[in-house]
């Protein structure tokens, strides 16, 4: 596609069932692999919100008197309609966001898995009842909507991270704004329109597009009752402690830096592979990417065959047959790791592999190649700060608590996983690990929709954690109600 100005769209807002003209605000949204720019995407003004929490919460006073029964069947057309359109989907996801294909795919399934379980809502929303509390008084609890809700997410996961959200605070009744990443605004539109087509009643879900602008006017919105946000952690904290500070109900999910714990007993073969994803997949731009490798005793076996397999990682368009890593998302994005590359160098690591030597500033893509960096410190930078790139750090350490003890000391706490062969080793790691999510010989440790998600420390403000349950909790007010009759 040769992108002309007359070629490129221009992205609309979704208000209250319409497709609306954003203001003259318009921010290019570009193709990570070729650079191109392939939309235009409007920035909301604090009008453009206010106007369209007016209509959330006028659909709202309405879905909330539909039974529970029928709001899920909108849910289960909508999990068709994805399912059909699945590979579409997962096309603009790569498009814009520069993942392989086949990782799109796999993140518009995990997506799918949350509509599934939120149609189970019926189920889940049930409250308790206990009869004869005291003579003649029974009691029961039942969950109710809140009003209207607000997603705001990263540029990631365009499709899995917003219905984290939405197809959960619809299923228990409330509306629903989301404010996407502005820089992949095309997935969300794209389903938008798919859940438009499932027959959702007009202003239940709607789409704007925006930065800081429209975030803060959504937290400050007297009609939004609650916050949920997914991003990096500086942005959460700010959100998590403003969102308070307005009287919003808030779980607002922030940044990692993993830690992958190889113990001398691992299988070299499947450690290798599960390490070459968890760093690699996605080019490294996910909150559960294994960014540290501590390698405890000697862990030769895994760190050859690592380094042998990085070098011959497939590095190319995401759309392409055999791409197994797909360019970063920005070229500022890009300019920021190969700082962080440099910064390694800088403070005496020794690069293994070099991902600088794929690609480079002033191309068209934003292509870098994998990087392994050897004798790290954990006092460097790399060794602390979220790169959120492809780059792994190896840590060398002599036994297990001393592995437990640097995990432990990172102010991040969002996944962790231990390679090993031993039982007992692993259920240590696990008991003792202050980390959110822990894997066990996997590559990315990622709960299902039907479990939370969610990190500890700086990886997380709030209480009730992403999907599962606590979005249930998180979603609707609880009231008890006793009963006597006389
Ligand atoms: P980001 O924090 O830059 O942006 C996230 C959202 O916040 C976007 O919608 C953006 O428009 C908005 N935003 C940005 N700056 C803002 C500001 N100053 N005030 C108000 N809103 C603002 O994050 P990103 O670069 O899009 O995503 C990558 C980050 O997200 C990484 O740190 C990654 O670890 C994190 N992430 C965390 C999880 C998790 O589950 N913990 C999942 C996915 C991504």
């Amino acid at each position: 596609m040769t992108a002309t100005d007359t070629e490129i769209r221009t992205l609309k807002f979704f208000v209250n069932g319409e497709w609306r003209d954003g203001g003259a605000d318009l921010h290019p949204v570009t193709n990570p692999s070729t650079g191109e720019v392939i939309a235009r995407v409007p920035y909301a003004n604090d009008d453009e919100i206010d106007c369209v929490a007016v209509a959330a919460h006028s659909a709202f006073l309405k879905w909330r008197e539909v039974p529970v029964v029928d709001r899920v069947q909108v849910l289960y057309r909508y999990k068709d309609l994805l399912e059909k359109n699945l590979e579409q989907v997962a096309r603009i996801l790569t498009t814009e966001n520069g993942k392989t294909l086949d990782d799109s795919k796999g993140s518009v399934r995990r997506a799918i898995q949350m509509v599934e379980v939120a149609c189970g809502m019926p189920s889940l929303m049930m409250g308790q009842s206990l009869e004869n509390v005291s003579k003649g008084i029974d009691c029961h609890s039942i969950r109710q909507p809140l009003g209207v809700c607000a997603g705001i997410s990263p540029f990631n996961f365009p499709a899995m991270v917003p219905m984290w959200m939405y197809p959960f605070a619809i299923a228990c009744g409330n509306s629903f704004i989301l404010k996407p990443s502005e820089k992949v605004p095309l997935t969300p539109t794209r389903t938008a329109e798919l859940l438009q087509e499932a027959g959702l009643p007009d202003g239940v879900y709607n789409l704007v597009h925006g930065g800081k602008t429209a975030v803060d006017a959504l937290i400050r919105h007297p009609l939004v009752r609650a916050i949920s946000f997914v991003g990096s952690t500086p942005v959460a904290k700010y959100v998590y402690e403003t969102s308070a500070a307005h009287g919003k109900r808030v779980q607002a999910l922030g940044g990692a830096k993993n830690h992958l714990v190889v113990m001398p007993d691992a299988n070299p073969g499947k450690a290798v592979e599960a390490i070459m994803s968890s760093a690699f997949g996605a080019a490294g731009e996910r909150c559960l990417a294994g960014s540290v490798l501590v390698a405890v005793g000697d862990s030769s076996p895994v760190l050859d065959l690592l380094l042998e397999k990085t070098r011959s990682l497939r590095v190319g368009d995401g759309l392409a047959a055999g791409s197994e890593m797909g360019p970063l998302v920005s070229a500022q994005h890009r300019k920021k790791v190969v700082g962080y590359i440099e910064k390694g160098v800088a403070e005496g690591a020794e690069p293994l592999c070099d991902g600088r030597t794929h690609g480079a500033e002033g191309d068209d893509g934003f292509f870098i190649g994998p990087t392994i960096f050897d004798h790290v410190r954990p006092g460097m930078t790399i060794a602390r700060e979220e790169i959120f790139g492809p780059v792994l750090s190896i840590i060398r350490v002599k036994d297990l608590d001393e592995a437990i003890a640097l995990v432990n000391g990172s102010p991040f706490g969002n996944t962790t996983s231990i390679y090993t062969g031993d039982g007992k080793t692993a259920r240590e790691y696990a008991a003792r690990i202050e980390v959110g999510m822990v894997g066990v010989n996997m590559g990315v440790a990622a709960p299902m929709a039907f479990f939370p998600f969610s990190g500890w420390k700086q990886s997380f403000f709030g209480d009730l954690h992403a999907h599962g349950r606590d979005a249930v909790a998180f979603y609707t007010e609880q009231k008890v109600i006793m009963t006597r009759w006389f």
